[in-house]
Order: structure tokens, then sequence, then C-alpha cells
């Protein structure tokens, strides 16, 4: 048996900025693990280096992970012919995949219930639009939640700004948003007049991977930034909030790197537990803010 009382993450510059997975997250009374496979296809840095952090946190939970490196100009076929043929608990294939292959016929080939990113049509019609408590959730959503949570921030009625749309960050966060009865407005590219859409925000998610979007912020709100892209100085990651002028105004504020990059990771580790706990007929660990949420809408 294992736990995950390794497992801390720091998310933030509030003095206690150790979230502590476990308890509710942990895989004690497991008397066999499952088994993580992930295909990764190219030799991109940025992929390698999200592949090797899944892959670090499955031996810091002695989970066994397997990764099958495809070359760049794999075919459609050969590598849904490998998914149909993995006998792993978890699947997850590592994006962005090369303009050449079909994403979404791709994540489709992963049986549902072993997708572990959840980014399967089913899974995530059956949570993002039929509101069902599952045992899995998209992970990046699933980590802001999980931060908002830790912090105790309620977010009913509440007007909370997204930035984005996507589909793995900004569309399902927005619904699962919705589902905890938060007032959601989302951005994007188009939106006009954006700063005011921030400035009139109890709480900031940006998910755009656009530095210094998020400028000013109104006193006390609570940021979250999911932004990654590439800083100025070489190698620097950096978030979509300018943390030097917005961290004087926010009360809360998850950094970058760190904050929701790990906590993500940490989803991942906590949605394959469950799918494999579900498959062993134990109970699953269900965030149990949804659960009053998912009312009557
Ligand atoms: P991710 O998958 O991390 O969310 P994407 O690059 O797929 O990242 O999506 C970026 C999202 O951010 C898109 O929905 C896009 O409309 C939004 N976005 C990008 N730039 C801006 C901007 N300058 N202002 C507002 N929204 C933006």
């Amino acid at each position: 048996s294992i736990n995950m009382d390794k497992y801390h993450y720091d998310v933030g510059d509030r003095g206690d900025n150790i979230i502590p997975i476990r308890g509710e997250n942990a895989i004690s009374n497991m008397n066999s693990l499952p088994k993580l496979g992930i295909c990764l296809v190219g030799d991109s840095p940025a992929s390698k280096s999200y592949v090797n952090r899944k892959l670090k946190a499955c031996q810091e939970i002695n989970i066994d992970a397997e990764l099958f490196n495809f070359s760049e100009n794999v075919e459609q076929d050969q590598l849904i012919k490998h998914i149909q043929s993995m006998n792993h608990d978890g699947i997850l294939v590592q994006l962005p995949l090369p303009l050449h292959l079909n994403k979404l016929d791709i994540i489709h080939s992963i049986p549902y219930e072993k997708d572990v990113d959840c980014l399967h049509m089913h899974n995530l019609q059956r949570i993002l639009v039929y509101g069902e408590l599952c045992e899995m959730l998209p992970c990046t959503p699933a980590a802001v939640l999980q931060i908002l949570d830790y912090y105790d921030v309620n977010v009913i009625g509440k007007k909370v700004t997204v930035i984005g749309r996507s589909f793995l960050v900004g569309l399902p966060l927005s619904l699962l948003l919705q589902k905890r009865n938060a007032t959601v407005t989302v951005c994007h590219r188009e939106t006009l007049n954006l700063d005011q859409h921030i400035m009139n925000a109890d709480i900031v998610i940006s998910a755009a991977g656009h530095p210094k979007l998020v400028r000013n912020v109104k006193q006390g709100a609570i940021v979250i930034d999911v932004g990654i892209s590439q800083g100025e100085k070489k190698g620097r990651i950096v978030g979509d909030v300018d943390i030097d002028v917005v961290k004087n105004q926010a009360s809360l504020i998850t950094p970058v790197p760190g904050g929701v990059g790990p906590m993500t990771v940490c989803m991942l580790m906590r949605n394959l537990c469950n799918i494999w706990k579900k498959k062993q007929g134990q109970p699953v660990y269900i965030n149990p803010k949804l659960s009053d949420a998912y009312l009557n809408d």
C-alpha cells in the first residue's frame, strides 16, 4: 500500500503556501497499483519535459508508468493501433500533436474508462454537460478548483473572469465554475475591453499564454495564473500575470512556474488512482464541493 504523503506542492505566496495532497487523495488501502501508459509523438523539449514530470510523479508514488515515444511522422493508423493494443489502466497522449494527426480521433481511440487526462467526449459530456460526479476531471481545471478549495475560496455567486476558452483549460473550467454557482465571464482573443472584465472580477483565472495580459486587478481579488509562455530571458517560463504589480493588489495569487502546473500533475495522479479504484470496485474520491453545485440545473 502507498500514500501520497510526499506529495506537496508550492502554490502561492500567502505564507502558508504548501498544499498537502493527502487524506482525500490517499491511495492507501490500495492493495495493487495501476499502470500508466504515455504516448509521446516527436521530441519537442516542452512535451518531453511535461512527460518527464508525469513519469517522476508516478515514480514518487510507486506507480509503474511506461512511455512510448513515436517519431514525429508516425502515421495516424499506426498510433491508433498502438493505443488500442495498450493494456495499461490509464492511457494518455501528450499534446500537442503534429498537424498531420487528427487529435480528436486519437483521443477517442483511448477507451474512455482509461482516459486519465479526461479529454474523451464521453467523459467531458457527462461531467461538463450533464454534471455527473465522476471519478475523473480534466486535470488543469481540476487543479484550479483544488487550489481554490484549499484556500477556502467560495465561488458561489462571485464574479469570475476566465481568460481563454480552449478545449484543455478555459472552456471546461468555465463550465465547472458555473456548476459551482459562480457567475462566469469568458474572455478570448476577440474580447473588447479585456481590462474592464479583469478589473470587474472577484476572481481572475488567466489561461491565454500571453505574458503581462493581466496587468491590474481589483484590490483583494484572487488571481490564478494558468498561462505558460517563454519569458524575455531564454529558458524562463512566465505566466499571464504581471506578478510584480498584481501581487500588491491580489489577496491570493499563484506563481508561474509553480502553482497550477505542478498541481495539474497531481490531479493526473488522482484521476489515475480513482480510475483504478473504480475498476476495483472501491469508493473513489470525489471533490465534495462539486456535489452541492450540481444541484438543479
Ligand atoms: P491553453 O490550452 O493553455 O488554454 P491555448 O493556446 O489553446 O492555451 O488557448 C489560448 C486561449 O487564450 C484561447 O482561447 C484564446 O482565445 C485566448 N487568448 C489568447 N490571447 C488572448 C488575448 N490577448 N486576450 C484574451 N484572450 C486571449
